[in-house]
Order: structure tokens, then sequence, then C-alpha cells
């Protein structure tokens, strides 16, 4: 395969690479366009002209430096081994493969994706999305054999993108909606992926019925049909094993899977937990559940979210905690079909401790919650600070009010040793402190901890994410 006739360079080696908005010629999708979309199909091969790319709107040519467009990128192929079942997981290669140009940089997925072409690219002649979808095509038909034959469309203008757009959004839903028939007890087979350690070299997914990969794009059907096609690649069978806690999710198996490919960095993982042994996050995650000490609840906010949550933290500044391949209790990478398995987070009291999420995650998976559940959960335009989600939550009565008395309990009994100056016998549980903000300063409660530290720094995150001097 070559790509003599591409202006910039090809190749794995660029994954990774960051463009940073000063360097940007471009910006395509993205948090700050309202539709985008990545989408592939299997076809027949005579509905495909091989090797065709296809532009409906401005090209890259036609575009004026440092604003940003819309992106529809259609990927359709064929080859007589290939069924729908994998098209989510080709789907996810759409991200690989467009970080391997040198000056393109492609985040997230699906309705979230975002790419930025960089000005060194752009000045190198990499002036046309021709180029790109050519690219793809030569990358999808050398790295998956079994594609025969491939066509590229791109959609850049805010009309022509809104009918893919719409088809792909019914795609995402059919292949949810699927997803949503089996749990982690009908099968006897997990899947891992490790397409994202180029990225975050610590984290492997384990993909099951009940846990959707973090990023949304690969739920259990798809990895099958990944791990059958080519059983070495980026996605591959994890046989659970003994279930040592069906609580927690945890399996020998899914531990032995992490252990092996974190290079010994994690030996244990909580499937159905965020705040022991939590599985790990990359950086694709399509939304954060996180802990909020102040109501003992959790909260979860989505990328596209463009203002800070419920604990006075943006999505970026939690992101950061979050990913990277860590295991951070309290703060845990999610995909939006997870938050409706009955499985959800279990371990950690499930969708009953979920008091807060913006408006329009609640819309997407409200229909799937425990309908006496929903009216209880305040988004956005319920409550502003966590003053007001106190008031809430008693107000609706929402079932996380019940372990406020526990709650209270235990801390007057440490007020109560602190005050007649007690040694108090000190445990070795984790403990989490998921950032401060929200009103009236913050809170820093450490329980059961033994805590050794040279100096702890706290800084104040402002609204736009910002570090404050
Ligand atoms: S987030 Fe997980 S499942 Fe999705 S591409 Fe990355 S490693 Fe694979």
């Amino acid at each position: 395969m070559s790509f003599s006739d591409i202006p910039v360079d090809v190749g794995p080696v660029y994954e990774g690479e960051r463009i940073r908005a000063k360097q940007m010629y471009v910006e395509l999708g993205g948090p700050k366009i309202e539709k985008h979309f990545e989408l592939v199909r299997v076809k027949q091969p005579k509905e495909i002209k091989d090797g065709q790319v296809t532009i409906y709107g401005p090209d890259l040519k036609d575009m004026k430096e440092g604003e940003r467009y819309p992106i529809g990128i259609l990927v359709e192929v064929a080859g007589e081994e290939l069924e729908e079942d994998l098209e989510a997981v080709f789907e996810r290669r759409v991200h690989e493969f467009c970080n391997f140009v040198n000056g393109i940089m492609h985040l997230n997925q699906r309705y979230t994706n975002w790419i930025r072409l960089s000005k060194a690219a752009y000045e190198k002649g990499f002036n046309t999305l021709d180029l790109l979808g050519k690219v793809l095509i030569r990358l999808y038909k050398a790295e998956l054999p079994i594609i025969k034959q491939a066509q590229v469309t791109f959609y850049t203008d805010p009309k022509d993108i809104e009918k893919p757009y719409d088809m792909a959004m019914e795609i995402y839903n059919k292949r949810d909606e699927r997803a949503r028939t089996i749990h982690d007890e009908d099968v006897d087979m997990f899947y891992g992926c490790v397409l994202c350690q180029s990225f975050a070299p610590t984290h492997a997914c384990c993909i099951t019925p009940d846990r959707t990969s973090l990023c949304g794009s690969i739920n259990w059907f798809d990895a099958r049909a990944a791990a059958k096609v080519d059983p070495k690649g980026p996605i591959y069978e994890v046989p659970p094993k003994e279930c040592l806690d069906e609580l927690a999710g945890e399996y020998t198996g899914v531990n032995e899977m992490i252990k092996k490919r974190s290079l010994g960095e994690i030996d244990r993982i909580f499937l159905y937990s965020g705040m022991e042994f939590p599985h790990t996050s990359c950086g694709c995650f399509e939304a954060i559940d996180f802990y909020i000490p102040e109501v003992n609840g959790h909260g979860i906010v989505d990328r596209n979210y463009g203002s800070v949550a419920i604990n006075g933290l943006p999505f970026s500044a939690m992101a950061n905690q979050t990913g990277g391949g860590k295991q951070m209790p309290g703060f845990n990478g999610v995909s939006i079909q997870y938050i409706v398995s009955p499985k959800y987070q279990q371990y950690d009291g499930g969708i009953e401790t979920i008091v807060w999420m913006p408006k329009a995650v609640k819309d997407r998976v409200g229909d799937f919650l425990p309908q006496d559940l929903v009216g209880k959960i305040a988004t956005e335009e319920e409550v502003q600070d966590l003053a007001q989600l106190k008031e809430y939550l008693q107000e609706v009565n929402h079932p996380i009010v019940e372990t406020w008395a526990e709650m209270l309990e235990e801390e007057e009994e440490e007020e109560e040793y602190e005050a007649e100056g007690a040694m108090v016998p000190m445990g070795t549980v984790g403990m989490t402190i998921p950032g401060a903000g929200g009103v009236g300063g913050f809170k820093i409660i450490l329980k059961n901890c033994k805590v050794h530290a040279e100096a702890i720094i706290i800084k104040k995150i402002d609204s736009k994410g910002k570090r404050k001097k």
C-alpha cells in the first residue's frame, strides 16, 4: 500500500497527535456543531463504486481558516464474508485510520466525532477531503482484507447532512435496542478491546452484554462478530471463568485479561462499580459517572454537555481525572447504553444513586429507567447548584435521601472523636476526592483512610475549565 500521492505522511506513528486550537486550520464536527456523524454500512458489491470519494458541501479548500463545519463520514463496504454485525466495529476504525494522517486529529465516535486539520498539513497540500477518503479506502482494504470494495461520502453542509444524520441516528438506535435484549448471565463469553491503547496504554475495555464499551460504539454483538472474523485482532474473546462476586461483577477471566493487557498495571476490575476497582477509562467515554459526596449520590455528565456539571466542574476537567487508563474511584467513563442496564454500577447502589444528569441525557435514557425514579433525577432545568440539588432531592423524596441519616451519624461520630482528641483507628479503604466546586466552597471528607502526603494542593477551576492563577 502506498501513500506517495498523499502530501503528508500516513502511519500508526501519528496516532495520538494533538492539534491545539492555535495549530488548527479547520475543525469538523465536535461539541460546537449540532449535527455530525460517522457511519459504516455493509453493501452489495454492485452498490459500491470501489475507490469513489464524494463530497457534499464545501471541501477543505473552500472552508475559512479557523472556522468549524459539520462533518458526516459515510463509509460503504462490500465483501463476501461481510455481515451487518461488523458495521460498528469497522466504524470504530474511522478513528484509528483518520489519526494515521499526520496533521489530522480525530476524537470520539458516532455522533460525537470531532476532527481537526492542522495548518501545517493544509499548507503541505492536504486541502481536499478527497485525500482523506483515499486514505480511508486504502487502509480499510489493507488492514481488513475481508473488505474487497469501499467508497466514502463526506457531508459538510448543514442542509445536506440532515438526511444522512437522521439515518445514522436510526441505525445507532437499532444497534442499542438490540444490545438491550441480552444480559451478562445469558452468555458464556465476554470480549476485550485494545483499540485505544495508543492513547491510553494501560486501558483495555471489557465488553459484556450489560456493559457496552465506554465509547458507546461497540456492543457485545459487535464485539462477538469482530472476534469471530479476526480472532488475533484488537477485539478478542475474554472467557469470564469464575464469578468471584456477582454484585460487583468480578470475574477471574476479566482480571486475568486486564492484568495481561495493562502490562501488570491493573489486576482487578469490578465491572459494575465506579467506586471500587472500577473499569479503566481511555479518553473516548460517552459520559462520566461521578460521585457527589455532598449528597452521597452520583451524577452523570455526557461530553455534549456544554456547561459545568452540578459539582461545579465541566466535562473536560472531569475527563482529565477519568481518562488515561487509570482506575479512578469516583470518576468512571461509561457509555450511555450502560446507564440503562439493570446492572448499572449495582455494587455502588445502582441507578437509584443517580441524582443528576443533563436534560438531554435524561431524555435519551428516561424511557428505560424505573419510571418512579425518573422524575426524581434532577437536571440543569431544576437545579443549578448543590444546595438546590439537596433541597430538590428532599422535595421529591429521592431514595438517596434515606442514606443521609446514616451519613450524618458517621459525621457526628467523627466530630465527637475529634472533640475528645481520641486516637481513631484507621482502615486502609481507598478514598475518593471527586473535586472541589459547587456552592459554599468545598468539603473534603476522608473516612476510614490512612493518608500520607508531602503536600496537598487544591486549585480552583473556573466554569470554563481554566485554572485560576
Ligand atoms: S473505548 Fe474501548 S471498545 Fe471503544 S474503541 Fe476504545 S478500547 Fe475499543
